[in-house]
C-alpha cells in the first residue's frame, strides 16, 4: 500500500459514488470520495428528492378542487411560492448531512473538492492535494444538456435552476417531452403557472408505450397543460421581466421563464480521462464500461449517470454496491439491466415495467395485449374528467407478461410491486390466479380476463 495513499478513490458523492464509498470501507478498504458541491448528489440534492416533493405540494391543488364532490367547502386557498422552496431547502440539507455522516461513520474520507486525473493513478484535488490510488471510481454523474447555442439560450434555465426560482412563474414555457420536462410542468401547472410544453418530436415521453403517451398527453392537455409537438425553440428574446420565445414553426409564445429538459449529458469533461487513458463510449458519449462496471483501464471504473446506461438513482447504487462487492468483497456481482421499473411523476402519474407493446412485438411472434381505460372511482364524485389506463404485454407463446403499463393516481407505487412478479417472470395465469383487492384500480390487473388485441407474425415464406 505504501505506493498508494488509497485503495479506492470515488470521484463524485452522488447516489452511487456514496453507496460505492461506503460498501467499500466496509469491506475493510481505505476510502477517499470526492465531491465538488453537495453531499448526495443530483438525487438528493436537485433532482428526485426535491422533484418529487415539488409534485406532492402540486398535487394539493387537485385534492383541493376534487373535494367539493365529497362535500367540504373550503375557502379559497393561497399558495406561497418562497415558503416551499424553504422548506425543500430545509429538508434537503438534512439529507445532506445524513449523507455526509454516514459516508463518515463507514470510515470513509470526505473531501469536498473538484477532483481530476493526472495520470492512471493519481489524481488531483481542487484543494491542493495530490492523492494515488490503487483503484478509482468515477461516479460524477450528468448535467443538462441545452442542445444547439440558439440566440437567447443564456435566458433559459434548467431543471437545476427552477428548484431556486425566487418567485412562481405565472407562464412557463418548457421545451422537452421527456420525464423531467413533464414532471415539471405537471408541478408548475398544478401550482398554478400557465403551462406550455415544446416538444420536437410526434409525441412526448418517447420510448414509453405508444398508449401510455398518447394516454398522458390527453390528461395533461385536460390539466390545461398546452403541449405543442412537432416544432422547437429556435430563439429566446428578453425584454423586461419577460421573454418571447420563437418557435420553429414560426409562431411566438410570451413567458415569465423558459426551461429546458431535452437531455442530460455524462460528465465527462475537464476530469484528465485522456491522462488516464479512459475511453468514451461512442455511442452515448458516456464512459465506456463492461459487464462489471470497469472501465478500458483495469483498475478504474465507472457507474451511474456517467455512463449514460440507464440513467435512475436505484441503478447507480446497485452499480456502486455490486463495484464495491466485486473489488473489495471478494464476490463478484452482476448487475441487471432488465425489467428495471420506472415511474414519471408527471400528472397523472406513469409507472411502466418491461416491455412496450412496440418492443415486445418486435421481438415475439406472438403478443397478446390487455388493455384497459376506465374512470376512478374518485372522480364518480369529484366529478373530475379524467381516465386510468392499465396495460399488460403478454408473450402469447408462454404467456409471461412482458411489460406492465400504468397511468393514474399511485401509478409508482404499483409498478413497483408489479415488477417483482415480472422479474420473477409471472404469467398471465399467475396474475389471473391473484385474487382482486376490492375497491382497487390495481385491482384491474388481475381481472382483465380478454385480450384486447392478439398480434400474431406469420412465419416469413422460404
Ligand atoms: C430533475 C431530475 C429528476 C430526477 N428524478 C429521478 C427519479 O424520480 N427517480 C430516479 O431514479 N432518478 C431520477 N433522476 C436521476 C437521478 O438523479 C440520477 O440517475 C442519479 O442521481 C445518478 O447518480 P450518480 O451517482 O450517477 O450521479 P450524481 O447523483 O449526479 O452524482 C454525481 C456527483 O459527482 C459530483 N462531481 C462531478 N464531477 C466531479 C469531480 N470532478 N470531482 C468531484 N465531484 C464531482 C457532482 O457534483 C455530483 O454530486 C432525476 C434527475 C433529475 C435531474
Amino acid at each position: 500500500m505504501a505506493e498508494f495513499d488509497v485503495e479506492l478513490f470515488v470521484i463524485g458523492g452522488g447516489s452511487g459514488g456514496v453507496r460505492a464509498a461506503r460498501i467499500a470501507a466496509g469491506h475493510g478498504a481505505s476510502v477517499m470520495i470526492a465531491e465538488e458541491y453537495r453531499m448526495g448528489g443530483t438525487c438528493v440534492i436537485r433532482g428526485c428528492v426535491p422533484k418529487k416533493l415539488f409534485v406532492i405540494g402540486s398535487h394539493v391543488r387537485h385534492e383541493l378542487e376534487d373535494a367539493a364532490g365529497f362535500g367540504w367547502t373550503i375557502p379559497a386557498a393561497r399558495f406561497d411560492w418562497p415558503t416551499l422552496v424553504a422548506n425543500k431547502d430545509k429538508e434537503i440539507a438534512r439529507l445532506e448531512a445524513a449523507y455526509t455522516a454516514n459516508v463518515e461513520k463507514s470510515g470513509a474520507r470526505i473531501v469536498k473538492a473538484r477532483a481530476l486525473f493526472l495520470d492512471p493513478h493519481k489524481l488531483k484535488l481542487s484543494n491542493g492535494e495530490t492523492v494515488r490510488a490503487k483503484y478509482v471510481l468515477i461516479a460524477t454523474g450528468g448535467a443538462p444538456n441545452h442542445g444547439a447555442a440558439i440566440p437567447g439560450i443564456e435566458h433559459v434555465i434548467s431543471s437545476n435552476e427552477a428548484f431556486h426560482l425566487k418567485e412562481l412563474p405565472k407562464r412557463i414555457l418548457i421545451q422537452g417531452g421527456g420525464y423531467i420536462a413533464l414532471e415539471f410542468a405537471g408541478i408548475f401547472a398544478g401550482y398554478g403557472s400557465d403551462v406550455t410544453v415544446v416538444y420536437r418530436g410526434d409525441n412526448i415521453l418517447r420510448g414509453f408505450d405508444d398508449d401510455v403517451r398518447t394516454h398522458v398527453r390527453t390528461e395533461m392537455e385536460k390539466l390545461g397543460i398546452t403541449i405543442l409537438t412537432g416544432c422547437t425553440v429556435a430563439s429566446v428574446d428578453k425584454h423586461g421581466e419577460g421573454f418571447t420565445s420563437h418557435l420553429s414553426n414560426g409562431s411566438s409564445i410570451a413567458s415569465d421563464q423558459v426551461m429546458f429538459a431535452i437531455g442530460r449529458h455524462p460528465n465527462v469533461a475537464n476530469l484528465g480521462l485522456e491522462k488516464a487513458g479512459v475511453a468514451i463510449n461512442p455511442h452515448n458519449g458516456g464512459i465506456s464500461v463492461d459487464h462489471l462496471s470497469r472501465s478500458s483501464v483495469p483498475h478504474i471504473y465507472a457507474i451511474g449517470d456517467v455512463t449514460h446506461r440507464l440513467n435512475l438513482t436505484p441503478v447507480a447504487i446497485r452499480e456502486g454496491h455490486a463495484f464495491a462487492d466485486t473489488v473489495f468483497g471478494k464476490r463478484t456481482v452482476e448487475v441487471d439491466h432488465a425489467n428495471i421499473p420506472t415511474a414519471v411523476f408527471s400528472q397523472p402519474e406513469v409507472g411502466t415495467v418491461g416491455l412496450t407493446e412496440a418492443a415486445a412485438r418486435a421481438q415475439f411472434a406472438s403478443v397478446d395485449i390487455y388493455k384497459t381505460s376506465f374512470r376512478p372511482i374518485k372522480a364518480t364524485m369529484s366529478g373530475r374528467d379524467t381516465r386510468v389506463l392499465m396495460k399488460l404485454v403478454v408473450d402469447g407463446a408462454t404467456d409471461r407478461v412482458l411489460g406492465c403499463h400504468i397511468v393514474g393516481d399511485a401509478a409508482a407505487e404499483t409498478i413497483q410491486a408489479v415488477a417483482i412478479a415480472v422479474k420473477m417472470k409471472a404469467t398471465k395465469k399467475d396474475f389471473d390466479a391473484t385474487m382482486a383487492l376490492h375497491p382497487t384500480a390495481a385491482e384491474e390487473l388481475v381481472t382483465m380476463r380478454t385480450p384486447t388485441a392478439r398480434h400474431v407474425r406469420e412465419a416469413a415464406a422460404e
